[in-house]
């Protein structure tokens, strides 16, 4: 919420509370509390106030902002609760980075597949240690079925 917005929340609550009172110190400490948080947030939190048990008692600004969350503190939190396990190689990740990390990890298992054709000790990780480059190497390949595990094996003792 910028300072402008402070003003306004202010004066909002001014109008369904005739006796809050505030001096430019009040609205320098509400401001700082304030200037955290979103404006929607903020706005929602004052129309659950004004239809809760305590919707008589002038808001105090810690009942405007207990338990809201700054947008970086919300950035965080999504970051961190949708992360996702890949069902190719059970590794776990951010769900941002998912639809990049899916497209690679399929590549790595098509190429692992028909390479394990031909040489059954042919490991996942094998694959998966190859760099990126050589992996979209063999993938161009036409068809895809000529590519043996010599050559994927080969690739990753280089
Ligand atoms: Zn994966």
């Amino acid at each position: 919420m910028t300072r402008t917005e402070v003003n306004e929340y202010l004066k909002t609550i001014k109008s369904y509370y005739t006796d809050f009172f505030y001096d430019d110190n009040t609205f320098s400490v509400w401001s700082e509390e304030l200037e955290k948080y979103s404006k929607e947030d903020l706005e929602e939190r004052l129309r659950e106030h004004l239809r809760g048990d305590n919707r008589d008692k002038t808001p105090l600004v810690q009942n405007l902002t207990r338990g809201l969350l700054t947008p970086e503190e919300k950035l965080e939190k999504k970051e961190h609760d949708f992360t996702i396990e890949c069902n190719l190689c059970h590794k776990w990740m951010k769900e941002s980075e998912y639809e990049k990390h899916y497209d690679e990890c399929l590549e790595i298992n098509r190429l692992w597949l028909i390479g394990r054709k031909q040489n059954p000790n042919l490991k996942r990780e094998d694959v998966e240690s190859l760099s990126k480059e050589h992996i979209e190497a063999l993938g161009r390949r036409n068809p895809i079925r000529q590519i043996n595990a010599e050559e994927l094996l080969g690739a990753k003792r280089i």
